[in-house]
């Protein structure tokens, strides 16, 4: 009986760290930077920066923000 009970303790526990875990990932760490959608950071074969690149309208063609390099 008292084993069951721990049993029972563990899965709760584990489903809040779980629960902890999901947060995490969902609101992302606050201290990486978050790049807003339809940006991504990524090393530019161009300039050689590590630059923001914004998706263009189209979707297709990832724009350079340093050097306007399309990639
Ligand atoms: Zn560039």
């Amino acid at each position: 009986m008292a084993q069951r009970q721990e049993d029972l303790r563990t899965l709760e526990s584990s489903t809040l760290y779980r629960r902890y875990l999901d947060a995490l990932r969902r609101h992302g760490d606050p201290r990486d930077e978050a790049p807003s959608p339809g940006h991504v950071i990524r090393r530019c074969n161009h300039c050689g920066m590590k630059a923001m690149f914004r998706l263009d309208l189209e979707g297709t063609w990832h724009e350079c923000l340093h050097c306007g390099h399309l990639a």
